[in-house]
């Protein structure tokens, strides 16, 4: 995602020392966060034993009328959200971001769309109702339990993991000229596309999005290798409202009421061309990420992980 430029001075970002990994100490809601998550996680196990009830009732119910109404996996499975960064239909205001060149199959898009549908595939062997959106964020505004886009970096950039961050006032679009060119501000200039309206991030999807990405950096750094062909630099958690704003406020993040919401670079065009075409060694480190984070939050039973690509 070369393409989204610096939020230069929005919402008066400052720099701060990255903090210790695995900590929420690199916000101001550090603490907040943590008492939510762990309330939130408790409010999931009893909602697990309640679909675990629910479950065991629909058992009841004729196989053919869930057949019927296309239900992929389970019916208590938790949905998960795969963005293709870059493939279009794109999103209205950031149309003119068509994505980085280079890499293992010629553009950034032929390499989202390719480990996106690798993800998908292993998350769906694992009980977990995995879809896939284009640039565009289908379905919009859906209450699924994560929204992970996946992109490249364009050549001399660098690997990294961002998340929803929770940074009222400007928890709001941010608007360029045109389908996406230009500087990026909170206000729109007479010239931007109209965009869609924006979901909300709360302390608590900033807790979730903190999480997993603390789940996916823990499976992706490991992968990031030159003996896996990775030749550049993975610079891991993007720290807080100081980090790479067009990651902590990426646009999908605000099309989606998904309880966790992140992005990952999976590496750079040029010194990671070697790394990015391993597709399946790729998709199997993020899978697993997400499914340490969604049975760490009780989203999933323990007994349904790494069932088939451990
Ligand atoms: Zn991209």
């Amino acid at each position: 995602m070369h393409d989204q430029h610096q939020l230069q001075g929005a919402g008066g970002l400052t720099r701060r020392p990255q903090s210790g990994r695995n900590t929420y100490s690199c916000t101001d809601t550090s603490s907040a966060g943590v008492d939510l998550l762990l309330h939130k996680l408790s409010a999931m196990r009893d909602r697990v034993i309640i679909c675990v009830v629910v479950a065991g009732a629909m058992s009841l119910m004729p196989l053919g009328h869930l057949l019927a109404r296309g239900i992929p996996t389970a019916p208590t499975a938790p949905v998960v959200i795969l963005q293709a960064g870059h493939q279009a239909p794109m999103e209205s205001g950031y149309r003119a971001q068509t994505g980085a060149s280079g890499g293992p199959f010629g553009s950034e898009v032929q390499f989202t769309i390719r480990a996106s549908h690798a993800v998908i595939t292993m998350l769906r062997a694992d009980g977990v109702n995995a879809i896939e959106s284009p640039g565009k964020v289908t379905p919009y505004a859906s209450s699924a339990a994560i929204f992970l886009a996946i992109h490249f970096d364009e050549a001399g950039g660098r690997g990294s993991i961002g998340y929803a961050v929770y940074d009222p006032p400007n928890n709001r679009n941010f608007y360029y000229h045109g389908q996406g060119v230009g500087t990026p501000r909170p206000t729109p200039y007479p010239d931007s596309a109209p965009q869609r309206g924006a979901t909300r991030i709360t302390p608590r999807t900033q807790a979730h999005s903190h999480a997993l990405a603390v789940a996916l950096n823990h499976r992706y750094r490991a992968i990031f290798t030159r003996a896996n062909g990775a030749d550049g630099t993975f610079l891991g958690i993007q720290p807080g409202r100081a980090g790479d704003s067009r990651m902590q406020y990426y646009y999908g993040f605000r099309r989606t009421n998904a309880t966790a919401r992140v992005i990952i670079e999976c590496g750079a065009a040029g010194s990671d061309t070697a790394f990015l075409r391993r597709i399946s060694l790729i998709a199997t480190a993020i899978s697993h990420g997400i499914i340490d984070y969604l049975t760490a939050t009780g989203a999933l039973g323990a007994q349904a992980s790494h069932q088939t690509h451990a």
